[in-house]
């Protein structure tokens, strides 16, 4: 091999700059679900249907009945830096309301992988008029009514075909990593990166319970969320029923300040937008769900924070919910959560790395109180804490 000192300065080929790349955003077959799912979110789908064999490795399949891809545009979903989502630096300042933006997931991943998609549009992404889907080019030659599918081995990609499907968008990832030897050394054992498969799918089943989410493995259905719309039934799907009967409700507004937190909020009227309620405030609300003290793991891991709508994982957030309890839990032993903070857009910073789920608010003081306060009133609430109790 090359040494690092001495050799002459060459230009990488683009086999290499291709394969490098991919190894920043698609580390293990974990990062491929994410990618996908967090694809038939923004396609606006209401059922997402994941399933993978050997822990990833060998198979992921992700299917949904979103928008579909229009068979003359599957290879621009495949294209580098090719996305729907943005059109410039402008649109991305302006604020992201996609969980994508890049334009570099599928890209990646076809250089890594043998990936199909399997695509069939919304009748609707055509208006009225029933125009031809492939946009008059002669070369795409398949109908949309019926669907088209591409496959991209090793980042060569090949022709659109017809192919029968539903509604919505199928992509299928196979051989992960089959072509980066040095990858797949890295990968650890079947169940332990199927650990990290059901772990990030459990956090969109759980910021989305309007999306019916399922996982499957090696032919077995790990979990299957009713997608109704109702946070404590996504709860019951992925951590079963003792901890959603342990769930209490968390409801915290600015305005709550003042009047306490009635029995539904519905009473609020944006239109009014009574004092304390505008967008001065750092924080807008704080809603979900908390376990009672005394279901718990020993882990952090399920304590779940979402901020406008996106999970992250911050110690800042997991510490304000920790504290709320007040000394109500065992020694090393953490709640379970699931908590969607909202602040103003402008107040955190999306444009973060593609594996990064850190964030940093601009009122990180603000943020933690109110969600601390948000937690301990509701523990309150339902009699779990007593105010000014002592400690320990
Ligand atoms: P990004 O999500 O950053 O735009 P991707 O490489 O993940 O980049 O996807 C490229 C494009 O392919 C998307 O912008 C979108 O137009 C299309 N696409 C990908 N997945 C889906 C899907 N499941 N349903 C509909 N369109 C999709
Ligand atoms: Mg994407």
């Amino acid at each position: 091999p090359p040494s690092g000192s001495g050799a002459a300065i060459r230009r990488l080929d683009e086999r290499t700059i291709q394969q490098i790349a991919a190894g920043e955003v698609v580390e293990r077959p974990a990062s491929i679900v994410k990618e996908l799912v967090e694809n038939a979110l923004d396609a606006d789908a209401s059922r997402i249907a994941v399933a993978v064999t050997g822990g990833g490795t060998e198979r992921i399949r992700v299917r949904d009945d979103g928008v579909g891809i229009p068979p003359n545009q599957l290879p621009e979903a495949v294209a580098e830096h090719a996305t729907s989502k943005i059109g410039d630096i402008d649109d991305l300042e302006s604020g992201v309301g996609t969980l994508g933006f890049r334009g570099e997931a599928l890209y990646t991943i076809g250089a890594v992988s043998r990936l199909t998609i399997r695509s069939r549009p919304r009748p609707e992404a055509y208006g009225d008029s029933k125009e031809d889907p492939s946009d008059g080019d002669p070369s795409v030659g398949v109908d949309a009514d019926s669907g088209a599918e591409i496959t991209v081995e090793g980042g060569e990609v090949e022709e659109v075909r017809p192919a029968g499907c539903p509604v919505g968008t199928t992509v299928e990832v196979e051989d992960v990593f089959y072509n980066t030897p040095a990858r797949e050394k890295f990968l650890k054992t079947d169940a332990t990166e199927f650990d990290h498969v059901n772990r990030v799918l459990t956090q969109y089943a759980l910021a989305n319970p309007d999306v019916a989410v399922s996982l499957e493995h090696d032919g077995r259905e790990t979990f299957a969320t009713e997608g109704n719309g109702d946070l404590e039934s996504a709860v019951l799907a992925v951590y079963g029923r003792d901890v959603a009967t342990s769930m209490r409700q968390v409801e915290w507004r600015p305005t709550e300040n003042e009047t306490k937190a009635g029995s539904e909020s519905g009473a609020i009227d944006e239109e009014t937008n009574a004092p304390g309620a505008d967008d001065g405030d750092p924080v807008r609300r704080v809603h979900g769900l908390v376990s009672h003290p005394e279901t718990t793991r020993a882990s952090r891991e399920y304590l779940s924070t979402f901020v406008n709508g996106r999970y992250v994982r911050s110690s800042t957030l997991r510490n304000a919910v920790v504290d709320a309890y007040g000394g109500q839990l065992s020694a090393d032993r953490y709640p379970f959560a699931v908590l969607f903070v909202e602040v103003p857009a402008e107040t955190v910073d999306v444009n973060v790395h593609p594996r990064k789920t850190e964030i940093r608010f601009d009122a990180e003081a603000a943020v933690r109180d109110a969600v601390e306060t948000a937690v301990e009133r509701a523990l309150l609430d339902h009699g779990l804490v007593r105010s000014g109790a002592p400690r320990g």
